[in-house]
């Protein structure tokens, strides 16, 4: 159960024991090998499970903050939600140079967050509509995606996003790793999500 059996480098290892992370939850010990492996994932967890951790070890470990594009995408439904993840994934990268973690989401203007874009971000995490408005400006590259997540699936389904995440999947490579997170994962959220990932690890915590 220590994040020491996982393949992370030494400095990585000594920033979640600074933090205070010297054992992994269960949602850890149980995606993580398969996430670094880089295999696609879908976990029902809740808030509190330590599930933003779980994908956001996923997403530092296969970044590399000397190429400027956006390598990672994290869907939230709330601005809140996606604010906690970004303070989270920082915390997180603080051992992995300079990475720069962009968030996306209604309520903010648009200029400053296109002016952001423009000196680029490693990782973007935002909400389905104003992902939209800047996929549908051109402000937004996704086409360098390697790790997409989908936080709170359910929640994002609930609020009626579907069409704009289908759109937002549809923006990044095919060939890219994805990981949902869902409290609950009923057959509508089940049929609805299926074409985005392959051959995924199934993990109930
Ligand atoms: P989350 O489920 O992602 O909202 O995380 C819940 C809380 O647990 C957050 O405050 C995290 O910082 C914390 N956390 C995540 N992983 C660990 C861990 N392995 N050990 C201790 N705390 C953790």
């Amino acid at each position: 159960d220590s994040f020491s059996s996982l393949p992370l480098t030494p400095a990585f290892l000594a920033n979640l024991d600074l933090l205070g992370y010297h054992k992994m939850t269960t949602i850890q010990e149980q995606s993580l090998p398969a996430v670094l492996e880089g295999r696609d994932l879908i976990a029902q967890a809740k808030t509190g499970s330590g599930k933003t951790a779980a994908f956001g070890i996923g997403i530092l470990h296969k970044l590399n903050p000397a190429w400027f594009a956006t390598q990672a995408l994290v869907l939230c439904p709330t601005r809140e939600l996606a604010d906690q993840v970004a303070n989270e994934l920082r915390r997180l990268a603080r051992s992995a140079g300079n990475i720069k973690i962009l968030t996306l989401t209604g309520g903010s203007p648009m200029r400053p967050q296109i002016a952001s874009l423009e000196h680029g971000a490693h990782i973007v995490v935002g909400t389905p509509g104003r992902l939209r408005d800047h996929l549908g400006r051109n402000t937004l590259d996704l086409s360098k995606v390697q790790t997409l997540v989908l936080d709170e699936a359910d929640r994002m389904t609930d609020m009626g996003f579907y069409d704009e995440i289908a759109g937002i999947v549809s923006a990044c490579p095919a060939r890219r790793q994805t990981l949902l997170f869902s409290a609950t994962y009923p057959d509508d959220i089940r049929r609805a999500t299926a074409s985005f990932l392959v051959n995924p690890l199934e993990v109930t915590v």
